[in-house]
């Protein structure tokens, strides 16, 4: 009988993988794929983020270069960002949990009883142990959690490839490029998307289209077309594709059942930043607390899966992680319907605020009250159009406000 059984071999598989083989735990993981398989996304991250890990020898990429266009000028963003060396940070994970004892399967059913579950997987193999984490993504095996009709998904289509000319700076990374004058006059802006594009050195550049959040989401075909028309708005053609990527995933899923017997982590857990996407960051800094209270739990005598899973839920998702969370989704709804030109005044607005408070925001890293002066302070610093859609936002989402207030 293993001490606990992980359900997939994404980031957030690896990561509490990993983390419960350090805590000493006898670990086993499930996966369809080997572990070792490549990853599909490209992650990005901030370099501090990494840097206060100690992880940033993981990175492949650093720009000190970055900004953002949120209107006619360039904002600096005096932050480095980087792209993962995604198979460094996988050869990392698969190195901590080296003890981890990983089997080929998809999980298809789960049974608990009072000192165990057992997971059955599609070919009919069978697995115990003390407590089961499903980390299998955004459309988990066995999480629980409260239906919703209208989620918003982050949308991008990107191209890694050579370019006629520099489709920004050398040695650039822009962040959010959200300039709308590409478009012919008498097209609409609506749905509004940004371009997240950098320069990979060797005169490779990655450009992607984005649609930070939409419901339902903005198909691929527009992201295309909107990529090439701004491309060719600025004189550059593609030379070369070397890869595509299509990025589609779920912002704003309601947090799962926090006493249900099984734990969730990654995607599986509403774990992406509802209002950015980021997620990879907070899964290295949450695995090792989760796995610590997940080792305390089992040191227990007689602890049921049930009373593990409640122990590492608390862990993932204290109270005042779930009162910033309703924070970040009020914030996202309000977001969803601004129009293009409220977007842009809203993140020139965003990113004049102190870094400590920008930077805290993205990475959920602030306590509540400073959370709440960051936006108090966005207040101040936005347009009136901004803060009449933020006025608007509290009369139709202001539900969210309370339950962070009654969390
Ligand atoms: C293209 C793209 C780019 C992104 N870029 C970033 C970024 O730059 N930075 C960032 O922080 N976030 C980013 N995200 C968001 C988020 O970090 C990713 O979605 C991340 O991959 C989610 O990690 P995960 O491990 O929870 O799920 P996944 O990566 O989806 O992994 C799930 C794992 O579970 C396995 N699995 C599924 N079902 C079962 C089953 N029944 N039994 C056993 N195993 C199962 C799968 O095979 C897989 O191994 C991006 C997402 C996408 C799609």
């Amino acid at each position: 009988m293993f001490d606990a059984l992980v359900i997939g071999s994404g980031p957030a598989g690896l990561a509490i993988a990993s983390a419960l083989a350090q805590a000493g735990l006898k670990v086993q993981g499930l996966s369809p794929v080997s572990p070792e398989t490549a990853w599909p996304n490209t992650y990005g991250v901030w370099v501090d983020e990494l840097e206060a890990l100690g992880l940033s020898s993981l990175l492949s990429h650093r720009w000190d270069d970055c900004s953002g266009y949120f209107g006619h000028s360039e904002t600096s963003l005096n932050r480095s960002y980087s792209l993962f060396d995604k198979a460094k940070l996988q050869a990392y994970l698969l190195e901590q949990g080296s003890a981890v004892k990983w089997q080929t399967g998809s999980a298809a059913q789960i049974q608990h009883f009072s000192s165990h579950s057992h997971v059955t997987t599609a070919a009919g193999a069978e697995l115990r142990s003390h407590v089961v984490i499903d980390a299998s993504g955004h459309q988990p095996a066995f999480i629980q959690r409260p239906a919703k009709s209208d989620v918003a998904f982050q949308a991008a289509y990107g191209i890694v490839g050579r370019f006629s000319a520099p489709p920004v700076r050398a040695g650039q990374f822009v962040l959010m490029d959200y300039r709308a004058d590409y478009l012919p006059a008498d097209e609409s802006t609506e749905p509004s998307t940004f371009l997240y594009a950098m320069d990979l050195g060797d005169n490779v550049y990655f450009v992607e289209e984005t649609s930070l959040a939409r419901s339902p989401a903005v198909p691929f075909e527009t992201l295309k077309y909107r990529l090439q028309q701004r491309l060719a708005a600025r004189d550059v053609q593609v030379e070369e594709i070397h890869h595509e990527e299509y990025c589609l995933f779920p912002m704003n899923l309601p947090l799962p059942d926090l006493r249900q017997p099984v734990v969730g982590f990654g995607g599986a857990a509403s774990m992406v930043h509802p209002a950015t996407g980021y997620m990879v960051g907070a899964l290295l800094r949450r695995a090792p607390g989760v796995a610590a209270a997940i080792a305390t739990a089992l040191s227990a005598s007689n602890a049921t899966p049930s009373e593990t899973a409640r122990a590492a839920w608390q862990a993932l998702w204290p109270s005042e992680r779930v009162r910033k969370h309703y924070v970040y989704q009020f914030g996202l709804e309000a977001l969803l319907r601004f129009d293009q030109p409220q977007l842009c005044r809203f993140f020139d607005a965003f990113f004049r605020l102190s870094q400590p408070q920008w930077a805290g925001f993205l990475a959920d890293t602030l306590s509540t009250p400073e959370l709440v002066a960051a936006m108090l302070n966005l207040f101040g610093k936005a347009p009136n159009s901004v803060r009449g859609g933020l006025m608007r936002a509290v009369g139709t989402d202001g539900r969210l406000l309370l339950q962070s207030l009654q969390a």
